[in-house]
């Protein structure tokens, strides 16, 4: 089993998902063998939250199973699996972060001295994948992605969008060249992004054995899509950074294996519950185990979602009226602006 956590990755980025933008040309060639979740949330819009609870069985109602239940990583261990995680994130020494979580796997790398793209993780990927093992194995990676700072996420030969073929969808018509160049390059990370997920994939299949590779985004990114911001934080959070890819990809012995697994697409979900998703999905079952909260589950049913503090439905709210206060500037706005001129 392969699980990819992205970063800063927004699915309406995404043409799997409807940009217009050609940002994902490969795995769209592979649409057919995708499960393509179209209603995944985040619990949060930064890294060290998202992960803590998306790699733990701690949620809104029991903070406490963050130390009282295994993690994510530590329920593969002991369910006899040989775990790699191979990170372009630091993992550092802190306890009270999500690396100690990580950092339970039987083998761990840390390329991020390196600041390089993600291309960097595949060799220490093909050497977990061929490594002489008799145990199922957990493959872990967590990607830069589409991090701010995004024209350093891709290799110069992935700087496809720029201001020269420019056919930027939905731009705002007063966005500046700054702004476009900066969705330019958000659009290439996301570009080579696809790169790297085909690639895992085309390299999986060539295995031959069941497999499985799940791809979520610890968050979404706000991109100058309606004023002038581009990145995600807690005190200015709209949808646009918390609607989250959702792949699931699964070789075809895998999915012969497993007929008892659904794929409905519009499952409204949030990725405080991936530890129930990928139990199922390894066919684990353990005091505490949930088969309601599995994204695959014919049992699933769906649950409140929250990010951070707030509901989900508050956010969407939010966001809309956010987008109305920046399309009609106030009576008061307009007056000093015409006092201005
Ligand atoms: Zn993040």
């Amino acid at each position: 089993m392969v699980l990819v956590i992205g970063e800063s990755h927004a699915r309406r980025h995404m043409s799997l998902y409807g940009y217009p933008r050609d940002t994902n040309p490969l795995l769209s060639a592979r649409r057919g063998e995708l499960s393509v979740y179209t209603d995944v949330v985040s619990p949060q819009v930064h890294t060290i939250p998202v992960l803590r609870a998306a790699l733990t069985f701690a949620d809104w109602d029991h903070p406490e199973r963050l130390t009282t239940y295994p993690s994510l990583i530590e329920l593969f261990n002991r369910a006899g699996f040989e775990t790699y995680v191979i990170s372009n994130q630091p993992l550092l020494d802190g306890s009270s972060s999500y690396d100690a979580f990580l950092k339970l796997a039987d083998h761990t790398v840390d390329l991020s001295a390196r600041k390089a793209p993600d291309g960097i993780l595949l060799p220490p990927f093909e050497q977990a994948l061929t490594a002489p093992s008799d145990r199922p194995k957990l493959i872990v990676l967590h990607l830069m992605g589409c991090h701010i700072g995004y024209k350093y996420r891709y290799p110069a030969d992935f700087d496809f969008f720029t201001r020269l073929n420019d056919t930027l969808p939905n731009a705002q018509p007063d966005l500046t060249p700054e702004a476009r160049t900066t969705v330019d390059e958000y659009d290439n990370s996301v570009r080579y992004n696809d790169y790297l997920l085909s690639t895992l994939i085309a390299r999986i299949e060539r295995e031959h054995t069941p497999a499985a590779l799940i791809y979520f985004s610890d968050h979404g990114e706000e991109v100058n899509e309606f004023r002038p911001f581009n990145g995600h934080a807690y005190e200015k959070v709209t949808s646009y950074m918390c609607e989250v890819p959702f792949l699931v990809w699964l070789s075809p012995d895998f999915r012969r294996m497993r007929p008892d697994l659904r794929f409905d697409l519009t499952r409204p979900y949030s990725t405080v519950d991936l530890p129930y998703t990928m139990a199922n999905l390894a066919a684990l079952r353990f005091q505490g185990y949930d088969d309601t909260r599995s994204l695959l589950s014919p049992h699933f049913r769906p649950r409140p979602r929250r990010v951070g503090e707030l509901p989900y439905e508050t956010v969407l709210d939010m966001t809309r009226k956010a987008k109305e206060r920046q399309r009609a500037p106030s009576f008061f706005g307009s007056l000093t602006r015409r006092f201005a001129e």
